[in-house]
This record gives structure tokens, sequence and C-alpha cells, in this order.
């Protein structure tokens, strides 16, 4: 399959601190890649960079042509979402109205399919159907995850990218709301997953980068990764090692 989206030699920093260094990674048309890594390793910036929401150095090309200036805009208009770790959702409007504004770009270009959009999103998460005329701010957690993740589909993307849809979520509605993001590969959309759930993120990806301290430590195929010893031992929780403190690095054997 061929790439949709591609960095190199990306790089991020606030002021004189660089957060993200040299990362290489690419997303091909319908496949789901993960970044996992701990806590401050990167993840969330190398996302909003990606995204344009904050200055980058580097390359980012979509399906080969290198942008000139990675803007919000210029991501939208290529059909790229992101669901930010934050959802933000608009708490005083229904959950409809939060979907119909989803779609507002789309319907502002003249496009008039959002009844079918917000029906096809319906289908997918039944549950914001029984809710639709509910103000988002007294949905439940999984609820408001499964509403960014549904006001993100409205505007049609080929690529979502989502910054840790598992957070605060209890283990049986991480499984529900991974599931529906391992069914949008079968809908045509590429997904760019970042978790901290590395063994939540790993069982639906197709590939996956672990990223430790702004930089790729090791990356490969989702289920390669999965069986990695120095993966299991430092993100899947089976060794000493922790998520939340854990690097690669320090499994490594001397070499
Ligand atoms: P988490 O899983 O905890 O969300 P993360 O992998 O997403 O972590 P980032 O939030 O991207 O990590 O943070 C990467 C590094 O950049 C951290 O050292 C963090 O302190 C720093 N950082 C993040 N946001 C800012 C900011 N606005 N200004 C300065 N430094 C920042």
């Amino acid at each position: 399959m061929s790439v949709l989206f591609e960095l190199k030699d990306f790089c991020v920093s606030y002021g004189p601190v660089e957060a993200v260094h040299h990362v290489d990674l690419a997303v091909r048309e319908g496949e789901i890649v993960t970044v996992i890594g701990p806590n401050g390793a990167g993840k969330t910036t190398l996302l909003s960079a990606a995204m344009g929401l904050l200055p980058s150095r580097g390359a980012l090309a979509w399906q080969d042509e290198r942008l000139p200036r990675v803007t919000v805009e210029a991501m939208v208009a290529r059909g790229v979402g992101l669901v930010p770790e934050k959802r933000e959702l608009f708490g005083e409007m229904s959950v409809q109205d939060n979907l119909l504004l989803g779609g507002f770009a789309r319907w502002r270009a003249g496009q008039r399919d959002q009844r079918a959009r917000m029906d096809e999103v319906f289908g997918i998460f039944p549950r914001l159907k029984e809710r639709r005329t509910q103000l988002a701010a007294t949905l439940s957690g999984g609820e408001r995850q499964m509403l960014a993740i549904g006001r993100a589909l409205m505007a049609s993307p080929r690529l979502l990218m989502l910054d840790e849809p598992s957070l605060g979520l209890a283990p049986l509605i991480v499984r529900e709301v991974l599931q529906v993001v391992a069914g949008l590969r079968e809908r045509g959309v590429a997904v760019l997953l970042v978790e901290q759930n590395a063994r939540a993120a790993l069982q639906i990806a197709d590939r996956g980068y672990v990223l430790e301290m702004g930089s790729v430590a090791l990356s490969g195929p989702a289920g390669e990764l999965a069986r990695d010893p120095r993966i299991v031992q430092t993100y899947l929780g089976l060794g000493g090692g922790s998520a939340a403190t854990g690097t690669v690095e320090r499994m490594k054997e001397p070499s």
C-alpha cells in the first residue's frame, strides 16, 4: 500500500529545548500505526506538530508531496483529523450539534452530506444516537471519547490522529473504543494512534513506533513489537519495568 503520510528528520522544540528529535515515521493508506512510549516521551508534541499546531523542522509529506509549511489548514485540507487528548468538546452543546460542527468545513465547501455522515457515526456508536440531544458535558468519559472520535469522522478524514483515546477510561470501555478504531481500517481511514496503553494499542495496530525521550527507540510490525522482550519487559508489565518510567534503552544488552 502506498504511503499516505510521512515525517522525515522531524524535530520539535519548546524554545531552546528540543522535545522531538529527528523522527522518521510513515503511515500507509488504511493502516493503523501506533506511537507508544512513557510519560513525557514527546508523543503529544509529535502529534500536535504533525497537525501544524506547533512549529517543527524537517519534512512532512502527504502522498509523496512535501508540504512547504505544516499548518492546520494544510493538514485539514488533505483530510487529516486530530482527536486531542483533552477531547475538547463543546460541553454546552448537544451530541448532535457537536457532530454537526465536526462536519462544518465540508458543509462550507458545499458538501451537504452531514445527515448521512451523522447516521454513519450513529451506526458506529449507537450510544451516541441514544444520547443525541444530551449535552456533551453530561456524557460519561467513554461517551465523550466516542463523541470526540465521531466528531472527527464527520469531516470524512483520510487520516485520523488520536491522542491517548484510552486515557481515564475503564478497561471495558477502552476495548470498545479501540475496537471501533480498529474498524476504521475497513472504512479506508488510516490511523495514527498515540497511546500509553501499549498492550491495547499493539493489539489493534499494524505497525508501531516506540518513542523515548523524543527519539524513536524501536519500530516494526505491531505483532513483533508485542513479542519483543524489551517491549514486554518495559511496557507490557510482565517484567520489572514500568510504562511510566521504563525505557527500552535500559533493557538493551550492553554491547
Ligand atoms: P504523556 O504521555 O504524559 O502525555 P507525552 O509523551 O505526550 O507524555 P509530551 O507531552 O509531548 O509527552 O512532552 C514531551 C516533553 O516536552 C516533556 O518533557 C514536556 O515536559 C515537554 N513539554 C510539553 N509541552 C510543553 C510546553 N508547552 N512547553 C515546554 N515544554 C513542554
